[in-house]
């Protein structure tokens, strides 16, 4: 799948839609997620155009990948959640229900996140 550069993570990067911003660096960018499903609940984005894991495993240098782990646990050390645990979610592709062709993590958390995936997927 070829990069969208009009996906509305691209447009945040870019500055043309705000966002809540939790962490910014060099490599990712972290930033409150507009509809939460926990207290806590981050994305952090690499601030290079890949649609997806896949695609940042493949293409993005290693100072990439290392910066935008590095920029996940600041990020969730600085939404407050480190001490008390969190959880990381990546969905990706129309299977794991990925919305934005952008790869993201992200940060849920703010108490008990609760069972790992729904025991139903019919009945979401
Ligand atoms: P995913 O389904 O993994 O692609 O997740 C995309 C996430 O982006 C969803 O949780 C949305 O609520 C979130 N989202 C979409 N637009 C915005 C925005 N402008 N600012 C912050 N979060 C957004």
């Amino acid at each position: 799948m070829a990069y969208d550069p009009d996906n509305i993570f691209a447009k945040i990067l870019r500055g043309e839609i705000p966002n809540d911003t939790v962490h910014e660096d060099e490599h990712a960018l972290a930033f409150r997620d507009i509809h939460p499903v926990r207290p806590v609940h981050v994305l952090v984005i690499p601030r290079g155009a890949y649609v997806d894991v896949g695609d940042f495993a493949v293409r993005a240098t290693a100072d990439e990948i290392a910066g935008f782990w590095r920029a996940v646990a600041a990020a969730a050390e600085k939404a407050g959640v480190a001490g008390g645990g969190y959880r990381l979610i990546a969905n990706t592709g129309a299977n794991g229900g990925q919305e934005v062709p952008h790869f993201h993590v992200h940060i849920v958390g703010g108490g008990r996140v609760g069972p790992m995936v729904s025991p139903r997927p019919d009945r979401n």
